[in-house]
């Protein structure tokens, strides 16, 4: 007797079990809890990639072990099955059953994707979590792409980046004049409004694009990543702080149809795990970023703070870029009026909290 008909069995329903096996049908008509799944997850990332692609085989991983190897998860690096910035459209169309992304790759197809991912001078990490899973946000999240048969599953966040690499010092909004640049979404709106011209590369072509003069500058993450990138080889200067993503968030997308095949159980360990996979992912990067700090500083590179005139003309700029944004489309501004109004609660907040007690810390 096969597992499934002593299940039955015990169940009272031998009598089914015995017509199953009569007629030939797979007792898996009955019960799926041992049908197994195959899912392909493609990446905006090189595999394996610190911090960005490690957080997709984490994920892999653990839905393996939470699901005793009943859902296996394939993680594909850029271009190995499509390109890093295909991998929004090979969710929705079934291509790929999963990918792992930034929201903000896909502003020409969907603008109001951005506000999921990184809003110039908008909430760091912590309070993009508290906005999405306890202020509303999520539910937005899943309305934007409902249309496109896609679920969003937030999936890490790089905490706050650095504010780039760049050959020659930044002085004032004059020295941006001109300034060919690698940095994508509302930050290269804002860098374009401030007179520099924006580049959106993806990040394996970034250290040649720098190093070749073919861009004058570049924004990719933190110290975890650039380093990696090697990018203090390319350039001098080391800016901060990240204006343009202080808190990056990060998104696993699930084609629709794929998960409602899912049984409940492993619909619950995808959404398990991808929370799991979310919150380490921040964790990683706050300690790496320490220790990568330290060795970029080590290896000669100058660190330098951007002036604070220029911060605040950038954020004069960034928030008409926001507000056009928030303009496109009237879920774009359901999204803003959500996202500017849990903004405004945490600042007041971490004025007596958090921010109050680093700024008494570092004294
Ligand atoms: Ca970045």
């Amino acid at each position: 007797m096969t597992r499934k008909c002593q299940f039955l069995k015990r169940w009272g329903v031998k009598a089914l079990c015995t017509a199953v096996a009569t007629l030939g049908i797979s007792a898996s008509a009955f019960a799926d809890g041992d049908q197994s799944y195959r899912w392909s997850l493609v990446t905006s990332w090189p595999k394996n990639f610190p911090g960005l692609g490690i957080a997709p085989e984490n994920f892999a991983s653990m839905v393996d072990d939470m699901s005793g190897g009943r859902l296996k998860i394939r993680v594909f690096g850029a271009g190995e099955v499509v390109p890093g910035f295909e991998v929004f459209d090979a969710v929705s169309n079934g291509t790929a059953q999963m990918g792992h992304s930034g929201s903000y790759y896909w502003k020409g197809k969907i603008p109001a994707a951005q506000f999921f991912a990184a809003i110039p001078f908008g909430m760091t990490a912590a309070e993009t979590d508290g906005w999405l899973r306890y202020g509303g946000g999520m539910e937005l999240w899943e309305e934007l792409y409902q249309p496109h048969g896609v679920i969003p599953l937030a999936a890490g966040s790089t905490g706050t980046q650095m504010g780039g690499w760049f050959n020659k010092e930044i002085n004032s909004v004059e020295d941006l004049q001109g300034l060919k640049m690698r940095i994508p979404g509302l930050g290269g709106e804002v860098l374009k409004r401030a007179g520099g011209v924006p580049v959106s590369l993806p990040g394996g072509e970034i250290f040649t694009a720098l190093q070749t003069g073919a861009i004058d500058a570049v924004e990719w993450v933190g110290p975890y990543n650039d380093r990696a990138f090697g990018l203090n080889t390319a350039a001098k200067y080391y800016y901060y702080p990240g204006w343009h993503e202080p808190g990056s968030m990060f998104e696993f997308i699930v084609n629709e149809e794929a998960f409602q095949e899912l049984p409940q159980d492993l619909q619950a360990i995808v959404r398990q795990a991808a929370r799991t996979a979310s919150y380490d992912m921040l964790v990683e990067y706050n300690a790496r970023n320490i220790e990568a700090l330290k060795q970029l500083q080590d290896s000669g590179v100058e660190l330098r703070r951007f002036p604070e005139d220029l911060l605040q003309q950038l954020q004069v700029y960034s928030d008409e870029v926001v507000q056009e944004l928030a303009e496109e489309d009237p879920m774009a501004a359901r999204i803003y009026e959500s996202y500017r109004a849990y903004q405004q609660g945490a600042a007041a907040y971490n004025q007596v909290a958090e921010q109050a007690y680093i700024e008494t810390r570092e004294q």
